[in-house]
């Protein structure tokens, strides 16, 4: 039983997660709003003995309804779930942040004030009052930095006093600037015992004049009809968002007056901003700016991956051993083939993800990933995404599962999961090592332009699924252009970074492999002949269906090393060349997930068995395909929706089937 529980407010960008992850650690659960596609975050801390519960609330800039994010927000507060509402504002741009205050002001749950990144407001040389602030609000306000470990003592006091003190916000000041504002004292009136919970009459006569769709729709619910109908009337008459917008903001200002006080002037753009900011130049600083930040991943990496590829050297004499011990080839294929070359399998990608978080955290903690949104906005809108979009975009030509890691820092759950769809399509670092090859091998001089072809579809692929997707993803609302400016760089807080990308690798880790290891598993069942001899399943399905793969352009060893491509893409070659040599089904899947045993001869192999369009059609099917299990396991992992990341694979499946359909047949044209 907790003694209470915290709802974190605040707008974007103003702290929330990092006072959340920072309270919780490890203690958290991150799901879906029942029935919406928005982030769920919940989790736990205990102080000096006692349990809270604390919930980071989905990013929005104020209390209207514009967004499924704040009216979720709006009702989990007003549900009366949350003892104390802790509201964020950021001490850098008070003017600003306050606005969720004063748009709370009216909401009849207990709250505090934590202005945060107090940190950066010292370094721009502003000195402010906390104690003025709090006698004028009658709410206990802190000073903080949520990046500061040392801070967290006060902060749990403040917490306290607010939660034994019940704290209500004082707002008389907020209400005598609305009561000068033509209609609000006769629609106020008319509203006085109409009792919505957990609303006062000021707050839905404020929402009523700016036209709150769901306020409006429950005062409709509610009113007797002559008193509804005068309302409606005196809300068309009033200035509506304009009028209050501006008591509000008058608001705030005499809260800030004599509160705040500025010493230096204003900082300039430094040097850095001014070339991420450049017309030609900015785009291109921010592409080099992620290509560093891509191989700079590879040094935290690299051991990681080492410590896989030591797994894989050490399997072998595993098997030896087992062999040599009786253990029986059913066994030992489970433990060497499923067991730990998925371990080692996950480990060489976990490198990858290790790396990317840490580099791609830094990025967004230094201030770097806001320049990046900033440059690539416009861009990326015409998606239904954010300018950070981009850099999980280059990062998956490295790999899939790292981008879909480094979508982690786009807040929006919706075009999150839209990232990771889209990133889905860039070919990986294993297509690009198997692209060129298969075009040498039949197009010769003719490659790069297949090249070229792939890049095509890409990006048309990408459009295509923005189109399709997007419109259950992204609302429209959060389509048009973010509020944004450039926030202050920050000096990076090394411990907590690192204490959060190890919780996470982690975290990635163990989800990671049990997707992994039960996919491998399923795959290795299927193809595992259990009376020696005999076919396995994957065998005698692959030949059944040989009429129809044929229109794909595929033959049934073409269309297995397809289906081992969506375990891992390495693999695909080792598949053909044991099918095509021997035709033998089990060792197909052993390459498929080590991507060893290509044979010597595999050109001579393959021009001696495939087709130039069966080519074709085979290279775009496999780059096209879902990038590989452990791509997938982070989906999920990632949007935290088994629906979606299922309904992305199937997607990318019959995708890349219609693709490699379309273009076998362009070939048979040709050829
Ligand atoms: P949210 O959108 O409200 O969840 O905000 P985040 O917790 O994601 O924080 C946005 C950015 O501000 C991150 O890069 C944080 O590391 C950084 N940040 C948060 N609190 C502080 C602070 O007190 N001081 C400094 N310097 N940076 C902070
Ligand atoms: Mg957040």
């Amino acid at each position: 039983m907790s003694a209470a529980t915290i709802a974190l407010l605040g707008q974007p960008n103003s702290g929330k997660s990092t006072l959340f992850n920072a309270l919780t650690g490890l203690r958290q659960h991150v799901g879906n709003w029942p029935g919406k596609t928005v982030e769920k975050k919940e989790g736990s801390f205990s102080y000096q003995g006692k349990e809270y519960d604390v919930a980071d609330l989905p990013g929005s800039y104020s209390m209207s309804a514009n967004s499924d994010e704040e009216v979720i927000t709006r009702d989990f507060i007003a549900s009366g779930k949350a003892d104390v509402v802790c509201i964020l504002a950021d001490s850098s741009q008070l003017e600003r942040s306050l606005f969720m205050l004063a748009d709370y002001a009216g909401i009849s749950v207990p709250c505090f004030l934590i202005l945060n990144m107090a940190d950066v407001a010292k370094d721009q040389g502003k000195k402010i009052d906390a104690p003025a602030i709090e006698k004028k609000l009658g709410i206990p306000v802190m000073l903080f930095s949520a990046t500061d470990k040392n801070a967290y003592d006060q902060f749990y006091k403040t917490m306290e006093r607010a939660i034994k003190e019940k704290s209500m916000l004082n707002v008389s000041a907020l209400e005598q600037e609305y009561e000068k504002v033509d209609g609000y004292n006769e629609i106020c009136g008319a509203l006085a015992d109409t009792v919505i919970p957990g609303y006062t009459p000021m707050w839905l006569t404020v929402k009523a004049m700016e036209q709150d769709k769901v306020v409006t729709a429950k005062l409709r619910n509610t009113l007797p009809d002559s008193i509804q109908k005068t309302v409606e009337t005196l809300v068309k008459q009033s200035q509506g968002a304009i009028a209050t917008g501006g008591c509000k903001f008058a608001w705030i200002d005499s809260i800030l007056d004599g509160a705040v006080s500025e010493s230096r002037t204003k900082v300039r753009l430094g040097k850095l901003d001014r070339i991420y900011t450049h017309k030609f130049w900015g785009k291109a600083a921010v592409i080099l700016t992620v290509v560093l930040g891509l191989l700079a991943s590879f040094i935290p990496a690299l051991p990681v991956m080492a410590l896989g590829m030591g797994v894989d050297a050490v399997n072998g004499m595993i098997r030896t051993a087992l062999t040599d011990a009786g253990l029986s080839a059913f066994l030992t294929g489970l433990l060497c083939d499923v067991l730990i070359q998925g371990l080692s399998y996950v480990l060489k990608m976990l490198g990858f993800v290790f790396g990317v978080t840490l580099v791609f955290g830094l990025l967004e903690e230094v201030g770097i990933m806001a320049r990046i949104s900033y440059v690539f906005d416009n861009t990326m809108g015409k998606l239904g995404l954010q300018g950070k979009s981009v850099m999980p975009f280059l990062v998956s030509f490295g790999c899939t599962m790292g981008g879909a890691a480094g979508a982690r820092v786009i807040d929006n759950w919706g075009q999150k999961v839209l990232t990771i769809a889209l990133a889905w399509a860039v070919p990986c670092g294993a297509a690009w090592a198997i692209i060129p090859m298969l075009s040498t091998v039949f197009f010769g001089a003719g490659a790069p332009l297949v090249i070229v072809a792939i890049l095509l579809v890409m990006i048309l692929h990408m459009w295509i699924t923005a189109k399709i997707f997007g419109r259950t993803l992204v609302k429209t609302q959060d389509r048009c252009g973010m509020i944004m400016e450039l926030p202050p760089y920050h000096r990076p807080k090394w411990g907590a970074l690192l204490r959060y990308v190890l919780g996470r690798t982690k975290d990635t880790f163990f989800r990671v492999t049990k997707v992994v290891l039960l996919v491998c598993a399923v795959f290795w069942l299927l193809s595992y002949s259990f009376i020696p001899g005999s076919d396995p399943i994957l065998y005698r399905f692959g030949k059944a269906i040989e009429p129809v793969t044929r229109v794909f352009g595929m033959g049934w060893q073409l269309f297995m090393a397809f289906i081992a491509s969506s375990v891992g893409k390495e693999g695909a070659l080792g598949v053909i060349s044991a099918l095509f040599t021997d035709g033998s089904f089990y060792n197909a899947f052993s390459d498929a997930m080590s991507g060893a045993g290509t044979a010597a001869n595999l050109s001579e192999l393959l021009l001696a068995n495939v087709t130039k369009p069966e080519a074709l059609a085979f290279i775009f099917a496999i780059t096209f395909n879902m990038p590989c299990v452990v791509a997938l396991a982070a989906t999920y992992q990632e949007t935290a929706s088994a629906k979606w990341t299922a309904r992305i694979a199937v997607y990318y499946t019959v995708g890349a089937l219609l693709i490699s359909t379309i273009v076998y047949h362009i070939g048979l044209l040709i050829w």
